[in-house]
């Protein structure tokens, strides 16, 4: 079931880290976001971030306040990953949480972590987890239409969407920490009307807005995790970029589903928002229509159809090189609700496991691209722009269909709810880089609009 409301999100709950209180902060004291931080010269550590500054919480187990926490909660906040810190689940979290809910409020004395604080602009910030596996769903009814209108128009919706959560097994190498660039990708794909494929630079270079989720304690080979219980195998969520090259994409999706047009990057935010700082913006699961099946026993029994949901706002913003040269903000392109996913995060997580496969803490999954009813809330450059039908026209005088070189793709997430502190999910940034050339000495094959190209 979904954690609860507590007093830890009382919304009058203030911190004596004067920048948490602002309140368009995205780290506020009801939030308590965890990631994993480095400093000149010292090795990675976990932390929290709060306001404009990171909470080291290895130094702090190290010193003594998390000790009434116990010591399995202490010992994994001295990992330089937070793979051990998922393992522990729910009752420790929120233990943990708790403990450092207290510690930051006005009223506790500074002196207790003050020394543990560090500037977030002095850190740098890596993978919060070693990712063992990634899974990408495809959990939005609304994206899944809008792709399969433009491939089969009279039949957008493939037989089994309703039934069973499609989804696909990522790669776990490639799975890069936000503010890390993107290698434009190499590949085949075959040009319109061509007989046969030509091997080259991607032209058709998309982004997708997607909520991630880290897995918590997993379950065991061969026991799979009720609909129910899924819940308690959740950490957090994060914001999540699935850059996609279209042209790959569509010559060798078939018959097995994405491979190389995914598998050579993927931007995860350095924060993750744990599902005990969720509780307020919970939600119904999809309004279903009449005409669609309920679903099966497996997917449905013990989802908690008033609070099932999770309640994201994620954006998406575009800032080319010329943008930057001549000074202008980024541009917003999505805006879209997780609220609008057919399938809910523990839905998704039962039917993982539904066959036995085990789940590990640390686990990557994707809800795929989270689109919506309106124009105004298309995750990717291909419902956008139709295909590249449909140019964009950008405040530079520039236009885009899909993705050039130099164009830095810029996703945010918050929560919001009347009664409750607005928390954030950061932002998620990636750049994109020029390819590799094929061979020493020659180029990757031209794009046209090639920043690099003189
Ligand atoms: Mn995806």
């Amino acid at each position: 079931m979904p954690r609860g409301i507590d007093p830890t999100h009382d919304p009058r709950l203030s911190s004596w880290v004067p920048s948490a209180n602002q309140p368009s902060a995205d780290f506020p004291i009801q939030n308590l976001p965890y990631g994993v931080f480095s400093t000149g010269g010292g090795g990675p550590r976990v932390g929290v971030a709060i306001g404009d500054r990171v909470l080291d919480l290895h130094g702090l187990a190290e010193d003594g306040p998390l000790a009434d926490v116990g010591e399995a909660v202490s010992r994994a906040c001295r990992a330089p990953f937070l793979n051990d810190v998922m393992a522990l689940g729910p009752e420790s979290w929120g233990r943990l949480r708790r403990r450092l809910s207290a510690l930051l409020s006005d009223g506790s004395d500074p002196s207790l972590v003050e020394r543990r604080l560090v500037p977030l602009a002095d850190v740098a910030l890596h993978l919060p987890a070693r990712i063992g596996d990634y899974t990408d769903f495809y959990a939005s009814i609304y994206h899944a239409t809008n792709v399969g209108r433009l491939f089969r128009p009279e039949s957008p919706l493939l037989p089994n969407y309703k039934w069973v959560p499609i989804g696909y097994h990522g790669r776990a190498s490639s799975v890069l920490v936000g503010g890390e660039p993107v290698r434009r990708p190499l590949g085949q794909r075959r040009p319109p009307d061509a007989e046969v494929p030509v091997f080259g630079a991607s032209r058709m270079l998309d982004y997708e807005v997607e909520l991630g989720a880290f897995v918590g304690p997993g379950n065991e080979l061969g026991v799979p995790v009720p609909a129910g219980e899924a819940e308690e195998h959740l950490f957090g969520v994060c914001l999540l970029n699935d850059w996609s090259a279209r042209d790959i994409q569509a010559w060798e999706y078939q018959p097995l589903g994405p491979f190389l047009a995914k598998s050579f990057a993927t931007t995860v935010s350095p924060w993750i928002v744990t599902m005990d700082a969720l509780a307020p913006f919970r939600g119904p699961t999809f309004a279903r229509e009449a005409a669609d099946p309920a679903p099966l026993p497996h997917l449905g029994d013990g989802v908690d159809p008033l609070r099932g949901g999770i309640d994201v706002v994620l954006e998406a913003y575009l800032h080319t090189q010329k943008m930057r040269v001549q000074g202008l903000d980024p541009v917003r392109l999505s805006r879209v609700r997780t609220l609008d996913l057919y399938w809910t995060l523990s839905q998704l997580i039962a039917h993982h496991t539904s066959n036995g496969c085990n789940l590990r803490p640390g686990d990557l999954m994707g809800s795929g691209t989270v689109s919506g009813p309106s124009r105004d809330s298309l995750g990717s450059l291909l419902e956008i722009t139709r295909r590249g039908q449909e140019p964009l026209d950008l405040p530079s005088g520039e236009t885009r269909v899909f993705l050039e070189d130099g164009d830095e793709v810029i996703l945010r997430g918050y929560c919001e709810r009347e009664g409750f502190r607005r928390i954030g999910l950061g932002a998620c940034r990636g750049r994109v880089l020029a390819s590799v050339s094929l061979r020493r000495g020659s180029r990757a094959s031209h794009r046209a609009g090639d920043p690099t190209t003189p």
